[in-house]
């Protein structure tokens, strides 16, 4: 089955400098776009350095967005179930206090918390950490009627995140999915986090209908956006961020991008964020995941169009590399093919 990567980075382009001496810079690392580029010389009367420009025409090919196509064939799929399978009993067979994993801390967000309070023994009193919602329930069809799967016993029920949680930090895992712990970010440094799931939100309406222009994605983000502010969902830094550097009308245009790549060769959206369910083989344990979308192809195949924002890095080929052995797209290749949508 064809996986296809789409990643985008929903955040402002900078805008060129203009130098002490009055010229646009025309800096090779600048994070900046073609478009802006011409807009700021014509903004000083300048004319367009055309090596610079074609340099950044190039540039803007992928550092906005990126497509990545990859195939998960019937080995890496059944190779992906037969680690689930292995991590599921584990979840099922972990301690009360699972070990922590201190080869994983230089890059966890729980580092300080997990220093302070080696063995989690005030959990309840970390600051800025708040419950998680409880987990979605799950409901499958069940003969003419249907039935809800348990998510009380651990392991019986898994996700492709929940076993990645896992397999870096078994601490982190009961952080995360026993204890359920989220933590609060504010001001700036909730943005990366909200840039995504409002592109993620984007994308959603997108597929739904196709026609929507970046304009009424932008008109979206921003009643989006001013809602979230007078709910407290977020703070007026954050917001300023948010809406700061044409911020709004560039997610939009990233979002429409990236939809516009993940449609390449597509006749049809078969399945947009539907929880898929199916029972492992040989046992009574389920895995469960959510692809972003199944969409059938020109030549009549199921394909998974998977998303990912980023506000980390600039060098989205790079990034896509990583995913590349990521198996949670072999996962959702395995519960489009043998599994069940839920309800
Ligand atoms: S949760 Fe695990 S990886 Fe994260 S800081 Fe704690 S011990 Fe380290």
């Amino acid at each position: 089955m064809l996986i296809r990567y789409i990643l985008g980075r929903p955040t402002p382009p900078s805008k060129p400098q203009v130098l002490k001496s009055g010229k646009v810079s025309t800096n090779l690392r600048a994070d900046t776009t073609a478009a802006l580029y011409v807009k700021t010389c014509d903004d000083q009367g300048q004319d367009v350095d055309q090596t610079y420009l074609e340099h950044l025409q190039q540039r803007d090919q992928e550092a906005w967005v990126f497509g990545y196509d990859m195939w998960a064939d019937d080995t890496l799929t059944n190779s992906a179930l037969y680690d689930a399978q292995h991590y599921q009993k584990a979840i099922a067979k972990s301690s009360l206090l699972p070990p922590k994993n201190g080869f994983a801390c230089e890059m966890c967000h729980w580092r300080i918390y997990c220093e302070s309070d080696p063995m989690a023994s005030d959990i309840d009193g970390w600051l800025n950490v708040e419950e998680a919602k409880e987990p979605s329930t799950i409901r499958i069809k069940y003969g003419r009627t249907s039935k809800e799967i348990k998510r009380d016993r651990r392991g019986f029920v898994i996700s492709p995140s929940e076993m990645r949680s896992f397999a870096k930090c078994q601490r982190l895992w009961a952080i995360e999915y026993r204890w359920r712990k989220r933590q609060v970010s504010e001001g700036k440094k909730a943005v990366a986090r909200i840039r995504g799931s409002l592109t993620h939100h984007l994308l959603e309406m997108l597929a739904k209908d196709q026609s929507l222009t970046s304009h009424d994605l932008r008109i979206e983000l921003g009643i989006r956006a001013i809602e979230m502010h007078e709910n407290s969902q977020i703070d007026s830094e954050a917001f300023n961020e948010l809406v700061e550097n044409d911020g709004l009308e560039e997610m939009a245009e990233r979002a429409r991008s990236m939809f516009d790549l993940a449609m390449r060769d597509v006749v049809e959206i078969v399945e947009s964020e539907r929880r898929r369910v199916m029972k492992m083989p040989g046992s009574k344990k389920w895995l469960h995941g959510i692809p972003d979308m199944v969409v059938r192809l020109t030549n009549g195949q199921l394909a998974i169009i998977e998303y990912k924002t980023t506000s980390k890095t600039k060098n989205l080929p790079a990034l896509a590399d990583k995913y590349r052995t990521n198996p949670a797209v072999h996962l959702y290749a395995a519960l489009v093919r043998h599994g069940q949508l839920t309800f």
